[in-house]
Formats: C-alpha cells, structure tokens, sequence
C-alpha cells in the first residue's frame, strides 16, 4: 500500500481513537471555533472499552455527593488511589485527574446526560461513596451514544470512522501529524498536535505475553480493537513506558458465560467459596482487581459465589447483574441441601463455609450461587505523560507534538494490578481528554 502525496491533509488537532479520551479530547477543543479537529476512529463497530464498561465515573466533590451529604474533595481521591496503588511518582498526574474529575462529571450531566452518584455501589478502597453512573445503569454504550451525538452537533470536529492510524509523522523529533489507512489507501493528516487516545494493550497476544506473562490464561473481558498501536509508534521516539506489568483485572467473571457478577455483592453479605468448600479471602476488604490475582491460585482458579435474596435486590438493577440473570449465569437454590450439592460437599461444610465474619449479614434460604473466575478487561501500563498529558521521553522530556491519554498512557494502579482503583479507568481517559483539551483550546485562543 503506498501513500498518496496529493493525499494530505490539514487540521489543527488529530485524535487518534474516538472512545473515552478521544471523545472527551474533542468536546473540549472544540470549543474553540478556531480549531479544526479530527477523531480517526479503526473501527466503531468493533467498539471501544468506554462503551462495554460500567459507566462508573469516580469523582470527588461533586455536587451529587454534597446533595447526598456526603463531605468528600479530590485530594482524598487522590489519596485514596496512592494508598492503593504506592505509586508517588506519579502523585501529580493523579491529583490532576482527580482536581478534574468533579469538573468534568459535572459538566457531562450539564450536557443533558442524567447522572446520579451510585449510592448502592460501594467498592473496596473507597473511602466515600464517589462513584457516578447514569440513572437506569444503562451504563457505557449510552454514555459514548451521548458523547459522540454531542460531537455530531460540533461544526469544526468530525470523527472519522473506519480510519485506522498507522503510523505517526515525525519531522525533526517533533510529531507533526498521522498516516491514516482509509478504504484500501493510506493518507497523511498534518497536524499542530496529535493526541493518543487508542487504549492499551490487552487484545495484542504478544505484547500481553511480552508483559503480562504472570496473569495465566485470564478470561479477556475488553474489545478487540486494544491493541497496543500507540505503544509500537512511539517505541522510535524513545517514549517513557511505565507499569506495564499491570492490569485492570476482575475475580468477577462468571464461568461459561464472560459476565461479571457486581463488586457491590460482597458488600451486601455474598461470601466466596473455593471448590475445596474453604474460604479464602475477606471479600468486602478486596477489589475486584487484586481478587483475581487470589482467585487464579485457588484450586481450579474458580470459587462459588454465594448470595441471598437480600443481596440479590441490592445489586439486580445493576447492569452487570442483569447481564448476568439474562445469560442465565446464576443459578437460585432453594436449601441449604441444594446448595451443598451444587458446591460438591456436605450441608455441615456449606453452613460453616458460608457463615459470616463478625459483623456481617446472615445468609438465608433460598440462595443464589455463580462460580467465578479471573479475567482481563484493560492493561494499566503505557505511556509516562505529565500532568498536562505531554508524553514524556526517556529523559522526562515533553516530545513536541504529542499527548496521550486514558489507556494508551500509564494508568493509575502502579506497578501491581492489585493497585487498581474502582473508577480510575475512565477518571484516566475523561480527565486527561479534559486536561488536553482544554489546554490545546485556550492555546490556540
Ligand atoms: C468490561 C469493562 C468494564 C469497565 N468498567 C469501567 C468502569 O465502570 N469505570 C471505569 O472507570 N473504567 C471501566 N473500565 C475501563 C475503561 O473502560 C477504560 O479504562 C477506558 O475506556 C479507556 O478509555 P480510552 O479512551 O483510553 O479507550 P477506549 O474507550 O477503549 O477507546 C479507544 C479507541 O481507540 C480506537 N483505536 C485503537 N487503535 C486505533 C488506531 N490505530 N487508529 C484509530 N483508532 C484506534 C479503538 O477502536 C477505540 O475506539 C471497564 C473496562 C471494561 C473492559
């Protein structure tokens, strides 16, 4: 395939990827009518992250949270997340996000979007509750619906689908725009600045083997189209890398049927069992990321799952749980006897194993019980940006031309998957589009 010369084009800001980021990216660019803005997009139909996930948008200060009572700011977000994660280093672009965070939830409700704070979703590590979803739990796929049908209505950005970015161009050191592989021909779109929005790594074989070998053979939970190109462009300009051995991981993932069971469960009582009828970890004390880690060294890789009625209506308006009970996922049992047989032994080892630690809910008959095991949705490893989403070389210097964001840069779980934080995923790509954003638009202004 050979690239037309005639075939350049021009605009100020090229957005690679059109998912959480990118749109977010756009949106705040846009709102200098003097740019002119791109969002080239491999493939809407094989879909982004954004759109397959839960929607939770962690932040705090919000006006959600004062209208429910709850005191909350974002440097105790930020403190949360580095107490979780241990990654100092990279204090600055965590407090960034979450001093933004506030702003931009805000201001996607303000768009006509309706949000509430999710009350009923309590994750381990949170100290408040902080995280936001849409009213109906219709979750991610509504929210990228809103965010792009937002973008159709900006008269200078237009995201172009089916527009695979193959390569960047580089003159002199400094990125100066993109090769895009449109309908069986390559063109060039010169750019003032190109902004990484493309996710991580975790639909690529190789580069999971090359840096997420330990994880075993997880269940893949994410979309196809992660495959670590912002990564491969970059290597050449000598790109900082950083945290790549970690991953958003979940030790939710029902068995047979890729559907997650809700990280609220736990919070209302739910226990985990291994298939040796034991218990084996305090469930409201752990995420559902580092769960996973403890769930592929029980025997099988595998533990049951086991609720209540209670439980059950806490969670079932959740989405997760509603994919769950549509795939036929959970399995209801009646008796104690029932349920012993389902976990392969005797009613005396259900009742013991399935008793509750001090202060905990009793569960009662009748019960319900899905069998669980870990998976992949997301890689937390990439690029070092700063606090401004300038992508950093080896020297910690700015390379011209270049921002990153969301999953394509270092995310904020540090070196371990165990230090991943509910919500920080789309905290990542939103707050960082907004930061570049907002800076590329009151640059040009
Ligand atoms: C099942 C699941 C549930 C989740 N739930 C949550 C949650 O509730 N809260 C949370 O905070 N996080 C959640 N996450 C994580 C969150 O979805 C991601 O961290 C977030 O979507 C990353 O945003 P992004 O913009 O970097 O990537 P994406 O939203 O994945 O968008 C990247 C886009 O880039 C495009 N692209 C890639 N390569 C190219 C290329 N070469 N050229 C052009 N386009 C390209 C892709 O096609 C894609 O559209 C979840 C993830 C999964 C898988």
């Amino acid at each position: 395939m050979t690239t037309d010369p005639e075939e350049k084009r021009r605009v100020d800001v090229a957005i690679v990827g059109g998912g959480a980021c990118g749109l977010m990216t756009a949106l705040r660019a846009a709102a200098d009518p003097d740019l002119v803005i791109a969002v080239l997009e491999k493939s809407s139909r094989e879909g982004c992250n954004a759109a397959i996930s839960s929607g939770s948008l962690a932040a705090a200060g919000t006006r959600f949270q004062a209208a429910a009572g709850i005191v909350d700011s974002p440097q105790r977000h930020a403190n949360d997340i580095l107490a979780a994660s241990g990654d100092e280093e990279l204090r600055p672009v965590v407090e960034a996000l979450c001093k933004v965070a506030p702003e931009f939830v805000e201001w996607i409700a303000d768009t006509g979007y309706p949000i509430e704070l999710g009350v009923d979703m309590p994750r381990a590590g949170m100290s408040v509750p902080r995280l936001h979803a849409d009213t109906g739990r219709l979750c991610g796929a509504r929210l990228v619906r809103h965010l792009r049908a937002l973008l159709d209505r900006s008269p200078n950005a237009a995201l172009v689908d089916e527009a695979k970015v193959v390569d960047l161009l580089v003159d002199n050191g400094s990125v100066v725009g993109v090769v895009v592989e449109q309908n069986g021909s390559r063109q060039e779109f010169l750019a003032a600045a190109v902004v990484l929005a493309t996710d991580g790594f975790a639909a690529d074989p190789t580069l999971r083997a090359e840096h997420l070998g330990d994880l075993g053979n997880p269940f893949y939970a994410g979309v196809a189209t992660s495959t670590g190109d912002a990564l491969r462009w970059t290597a050449p300009l000598g790109a900082q890398l950083r945290n790549m051995g970690a991953a958003l991981r979940s030790g939710l993932v029902v068995i047979d049927h890729g559907t997650r069971v809700s990280p609220a469960l736990q919070f209302n009582g739910a226990v985990l069992v291994n298939a040796s009828g034991e218990r084996f970890v305090d469930e409201e004390s752990i995420g559902y990321s580092a769960l996973a880690g403890i769930l592929r060294r029980q025997p099988g890789e595998r533990a049951a799952m086991v609720f209540d009625a209670t439980a059950m209506a806490a969670t079932r308006e959740s989405e997760m749980m509603r994919d769950c009970l549509a795939a036929g996922a959970i399995r209801d049992l009646t008796t104690l006897a029932e349920l012993a047989d389902v976990m392969g032994t005797s009613e005396n080892r259900a009742s013991a194993a399935i008793a509750p630690r001090p202060g905990r809910r009793v569960l009662r008959p009748p019960y319900h019980l899905a069998w669980v095991t870990h998976g992949v949705l997301t890689t937390q490893g990439g690029l070092v940006v700063d606090a401004q989403g300038r992508v950093l070389d080896h020297a910690g210097a700015p390379i011209p031309g270049l921002y990153a964001g969301g999953g394509a840069a270092c995310g904020l779980a540090g070196p371990h998957s165990d230090g991943y934080s509910s919500g920080s995923g789309l905290l990542s790509a939103f707050g960082m589009g907004w930061i570049v954003g907002n800076r590329l638009a009151k640059r040009a202004a």
